[in-house]
């Protein structure tokens, strides 16, 4: 027996399989998909079985697999078959493509293996009547009577030389079982009586099997209650579901509402797990022990089998795009892949959907739902903007009259207010008064952010951090000056200008430590604090019934990235935030301040006129000939000698140029973030109608450039970021 293996190599992007013969004692236990550790030069490496042969196809003498990693198979033949389709729309590797399946503790690297954990339990033995006992030995034989089998841990804990005397006797019988780290709920059952709005796009869901829709919903209609119907029906149908949403951690009150009402059937997938956790909840999903599974982008690789529907909240978020590292992949391109294979239907939700799935769904390739109305008739918040072009007159350019007006009546009310300010730090820069030094990070082409409460500047990017000088390093004079404002600066401001109100910053400064998020969101649930005030992480489907107020300190962060999305992307976090104010009976209100109040992705936001505004936008996406009217592809080319990567981008350049005639290619410019820790990127843009007619060429260019060490090629389909 011969098998081909494939194997990572270091981290180069490349696939090979080599082949190796099978020693007779593994022979049962190989089969396609399964891992082995092989020898590779003088490395043992792991690798998956790709291909088994009777004979080898070389002259060459082959080295043997040395033994077999997993019990059962980890990629399936649906997840291998998904593997070599990613491969091809993405131009990665199969090996990155199978890796990004996988659980890191699955993935097929030297490094170390997560166990599984097993319990010990106690039985009675049928000889136990052949005794009679008393005092704690009675108490343990009366609880096994009761239960049949108790954990170990348990009756130890009754006492442990009891149990040893009972084990001697042979009373006692010990077995294992699998150890989940996690522990699970009960799911309750309970069940919410839809509206009839909700109803119908349900049935209109239910009744139309194996098809794409796309699900309008303004915030606060009821679109998370809408998705469980949907699942409860195929579980009826002892069918599964995978549940995508943007960042799993950043919805907890989600989960809890799919725990609550499916207990154990549900399989999470997040950040917060360890990577034993994750690895419990792959194997309980692989084994069909949990029928929906619910988690961030990678969780579209849920090993389910039977798929009955995929839902994916939120569709129009960024985090579904994989930008780095490859494969470059969309979750919703996966998804469209799974349910086809399935036979299963696609159901994407959202209060702002992207342009692309919008038209999409105006052509009729998905079929469009609308949920025009919050639930139990509560209205929209009223939305208003400031200009702070005349309130920066009064010199403050943080806090307007109104905003400030507002929270001081909502805090006397004893109602929450969140706030948003989508920029972490203490101020945006930092610079010399006298000269003009700005302090940039020393590895990337990017200032700067000063944080007061380490008192450091730190890079943004690449993570950099270094004091802060009180004297300016070039001209020597003291007057370092910080401009702008961050969270910890709004922070401070509020705590001077509120001494007697609890505020609650949530950034990702303050929630780097697992679990701290879901304890603030837990705390200001209870009334804890009254201000939340936050970078976009706000933003994101909270429900808290208490909040009536939501102020947006500078609606202009997202709207001045250089990215064709910036406006798409400001429109959606403005009505994601403003969503979050009056949930409940009582009338929510918006207020937001900008330096741009007539600029259409923040004027429409009054009006919560998606409809106006997709108009608007699908007008200069075609004027400017971007998506969802051409294709994008992102060509990076990037390396430590700018000059020879120059020259190498123009040559690759002129050959597109010769080899597509139909596509529009822009640049080579400098990528918006010049130098990345010490890396110098430049980009070449492709914009086209037809996908079919930009591959062969680029897998040519990559070839080319395959074993070149001096620069790396990435391509990228669809960007949702171009730094
Ligand atoms: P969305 O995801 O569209 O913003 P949610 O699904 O979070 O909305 O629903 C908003 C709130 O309304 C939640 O508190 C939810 O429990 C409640 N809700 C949803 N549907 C109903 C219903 N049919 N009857 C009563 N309350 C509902
Ligand atoms: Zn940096």
């Amino acid at each position: 027996m011969v098998v081909g293996v494939l194997v990572e190599i270091s981290n180069q992007n490349v696939d090979r399989i080599f082949e190796y013969s099978v020693p007779s004692s593994l022979r049962d236990s190989i089969k396609i998909g399964i891992r082995v550790l092989v020898p590779f030069g003088r490395m043992t490496l792991e690798g998956f079985v790709l291909e088994i042969k009777d004979e080898k196809e070389t002259d060459k003498e082959l080295r043997e697999v040395l033994s077999v990693v997993d019990q059962e198979v980890v990629l399936n033949q649906e997840l291998l078959e998904l593997g070599k389709r990613m491969k091809e729309i993405t131009l990665s590797s199969l090996i990155s493509c199978f890796q990004v399946m996988l659980p890191k503790s699955l993935k097929a690297k030297n490094g170390k293996k997560t166990s599984i954990k097993y319990d010990t339990y106690y039985q009675l033995s049928p000889e136990y009547s052949e005794f009679s006992f008393k005092g704690k030995q009675l108490e343990i034989v009366e609880l096994l009577k009761k239960r049949k089998s108790v954990l170990r841990k348990e009756l130890v804990e009754i006492s442990s030389s009891s149990v040893d005397t009972l084990l001697k006797k042979g009373v006692l019988v010990s077995f294992v079982q699998e150890h989940y780290r996690k522990s699970y709920q009960h799911d309750s059952g309970c069940k919410t009586i839809l509206t009839e709005e909700q109803q119908a796009v349900v049935s209109k869901v239910i009744e139309h099997p194996n098809q794409n829709f796309l699900l309008y919903g303004v915030t606060g209609s009821g679109k998370t209650e809408v998705y469980m119907e949907i699942i409860d029906y195929y579980l009826s149908l002892g069918k599964t579901s995978i549940v995508l949403v943007p960042e799993i951690s950043l919805t907890p009150q989600m989960v809890e509402r799919f725990e609550k009402r499916f207990g154990n059937r549900i399989a999470a997938i997040h950040s917060g797990l360890s990577d034993g956790e994750k690895f419990d909840e792959w194997r309980r999903i692989y084994r069909g022990e949990a029928s929906i599974v619910i988690g961030a982008r990678s969780a579209i690789f849920a090993p389910l089998s039977n798929i009955g529907v995929i839902i994916i909240d939120e569709e129009h978020s960024d985090s579904y795009k994989q930008s780095d590292p490859s494969p470059r992949y969309h979750a919703r391109d996966i998804a469209f892949l799974r349910a086809k294979t399935h036979q299963a239907s696609v159901v994407m939700g959202s209060a702002t959907p992207s342009l692309e799935s919008m038209a999409r769904a105006q052509k009729g390739i998905y079929t469009y739902l609308e949920l025009l109305h919050r639930v139990n008739g509560r209205s929209l918040p009223k939305v208003s903007i400031v200009d702070m072009n005349e309130e920066s007159h009064g010199k403050n350019r943080m806090f307007s009259k109104s905003l400030l007006d507002s929270i001081d009546v909502r805090l006397k009310k004893k109602e929450q207010v969140i706030l948003l300010l989508n920029r972490r730090g203490y101020s945006t820069f930092i610079s010399c008064k006298n000269c003009g030094f700005t302090f940039k990070c020393p590895h990337c082409d990017i200032t700067l952010t000063y944080h007061k409460s380490s008192n450091t500047l730190r890079c943004h990017y690449c993570g950099f951090g270094e004091k802060v000088y009180d004297s300016c390093p070039k001209c020597h004079e003291k007057s370092i000056h910080n401009f702008g404002i961050g969270t910890e600066k709004i922070e401070e401001e509020l705590h001077q200008l509120f001494p007697s109100s609890r505020i609650l910053r949530m950034d990702f400064d303050t929630t780097s430590r697992k679990g701290k998020h879901e304890e603030m969101i837990s705390s200001f649930k209870n009334l804890e604090y009254d201000i939340l005030l936050g970078t976009q992480m706000v933003a994101k489907g909270l429900d808290f019934p208490n909040v009536t107020l939501v102020g947006v300190i500078n609606a202009d962060t997202s709207l001045n990235i250089p990215d064709f999305r910036s406006s798409e992307n400001t429109f959606s976090l403005l009505n994601q935030v403003a969503g979050r104010s009056g949930r409940s009976d009582k009338s929510g209100e918006v207020i937001i301040q900008t330096f741009n109040p007539l600029h259409y992705a923040i004027h429409l936001t009054k009006y919560h006129d998606y409809f106006s505004f997709y108009q608007k936008e699908m007008t200069i996406r075609q004027q400017l000939k971007y998506p969802p009217y051409y294709y994008l592809c992102n060509i990076r080319m990037s390396g430590k000698d700018p000059s020879y990567l120059r020259e190498e981008s123009v040559k690759i350049k002129n050959s597109l140029d010769r080899n597509l005639d139909s596509v529009i290619i822009l640049g080579p410019s400098s990528a918006s973030v010049f130098k990345l820790n010490n890396i110098y990127r430049y980009q070449i843009l492709l914009k086209y109608k037809k996908e079919s007619i930009i591959y062969s060429i680029l897998i040519k260019i990559m070839d080319h450039y395959q074993s070149n060490s001096k620069i790396r090629i990435d391509i990228d389909f669809n960007p949702s970021q171009m730094l």
